[in-house]
């Protein structure tokens, strides 16, 4: 047990001064006065929280875990994750998954990358299939995946308009939605379908058809990258009325044409976009050139997890984004998106998943399932092969 002293709670919606008792991985309790004596006598620890903000943990939903890259040879291969990155960035829980290179990485190595994260005390789902389509799978369908198989909670990233996309035809868009869909349904699954926003003009072009000549809604579809270039961004404002956007927050800038993440959400939200619709991801160990302010290319740098959690400084510190709502781009909307019903939110029988900021955003505790991971702002908790 562990209990957290005069914190400021951000559920994300504000609840004022609380304390929370944590205990079997799950939140046990919130309320403004729970006693230190009986939780000591149980042997559980205190922590003295005053001043500081307790906020759900973050989920990045986009997550290279077993490595990706490799588009410029095998020497740009890029390396697994490690805990330490998800712990600097205040991340609790990944979605993991292929990109590029469905031909020589594989899902088995993206399963045992989850079942080691889960192992380490972090949480990680993933979701199978590649860039390509047909897409690779583990038991040769994308529903039979999502089905059975309990870390995998939909299918992706599949590319669209993209010099690496396979062009799949609309029809085989809407088979594969389908097959997600059902598995989804099956499985008790969110089933979403991943799709990786290539350069192209129009990226928007297939789902539109799909959602238009099918039964399938918009929300079966989560666009990623949606802020690489501004033509697809001005989409992303119009399509985004009815689906979901997620903007990938990148450590640089991505060339002079991106749109920085958190300048994204709020042009969105200008732009009519509802706040639930709209998620950010790492694309965290993908690897992405790194331009200069002049859009110079400096060097191939590779996608970190804490990148969500600079967009959310952002948006609370210089656009004055008020915390509930920016928690919801990091945490609540992509628990409801993806249907991770113990995540996003701080209530009594949910998933202990807490990091506490100071006053300057700076991460001084993090929780992970109950487990104290970071204490006063330094990890204490480190990857198996991290020193
Ligand atoms: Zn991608």
């Amino acid at each position: 047990m562990i209990l957290l002293k005069n914190c400021e709670v951000f559920a994300p919606e504000p609840v004022g001064k609380k304390d929370i008792l944590l205990g079997g991985g799950i939140i046990l309790a919130i309320e403004n006065e729970i006693s230190s004596s009986e939780v000591t006598r149980f042997g559980g620890e205190i922590i003295q929280a005053g001043g500081l903000r307790a906020v759900p943990g973050l989920i990045d939903g986009h997550v290279h875990i077993a490595g990706s890259g490799g588009e410029g040879g095998p020497a740009t291969r890029t390396p697994e994750l490690q805990l330490s990155q998800m712990l600097k960035g205040g991340v609790t829980t990944v979605i993991g998954l292929l990109g590029t290179d469905g031909f020589t990485r594989n899902l088995e190595a993206v399963l045992m990358k989850v079942k080691g994260l889960r192992a380490e005390g972090v949480s990680a789902w993933m979701m199978t299939g590649a860039y390509q389509i047909p897409t690779p799978t583990l038991l040769g369908d994308v529903g039979r995946d999502i089905s059975l198989i309990e870390e995998i909670i939909g299918v992706g990233e599949i590319a669209l308009s993209d010099h690496r996309s396979s062009e799949p035809t609309l029809n085989e868009l809407i088979r594969l939605a389908v097959h997600a869909r059902i598995g989804g349904m099956l499985g008790n699954k969110a089933g979403i379908v991943n799709v990786h926003m290539g350069d192209r003009e129009n990226p928007f072009r297939l789902i539109n058809e799909a959602v238009a000549t099918t039964d399938l809604h918009f929300t079966q579809f989560l666009p990623t990258h949606c802020n690489r270039n501004k033509h697809i961004f001005n989409e992303a404002k119009k399509y985004g009325i009815n689906g979901y956007i997620d903007l990938t927050s990148y450590p640089g800038t991505l060339g002079r044409n991106s749109v920085n993440a958190a300048d994204g959400v709020m042009e969105l939200l200008a732009a009519g976009v509802p706040l639930e619709h709209i998620t950010t991801t790492s694309d965290g160990c993908g690897s992405m050139p790194i331009f200069d302010e002049n859009g110079k290319f400096v060097k191939m740098g590779i996608g970190t997890p804490d990148a969500i959690y600079n967009t959310f400084k952002i948006l609370v510190n210089k656009h004055k984004l008020p915390w509930e709502q920016a928690l919801k781009v990091v945490s609540t909307n992509p628990a409801n998106i993806y249907k991770l019903h113990g995540k996003g939110v701080l209530h009594p029988g949910k998933d202990a998943d807490i990091i506490l900021l100071d006053a300057n955003t700076e991460i001084q505790f993090l929780l992970a399932n109950g487990t104290l991971m970071v204490k006063n702002g330094h990890p204490i908790k480190k990857g198996t092969f991290e020193n």
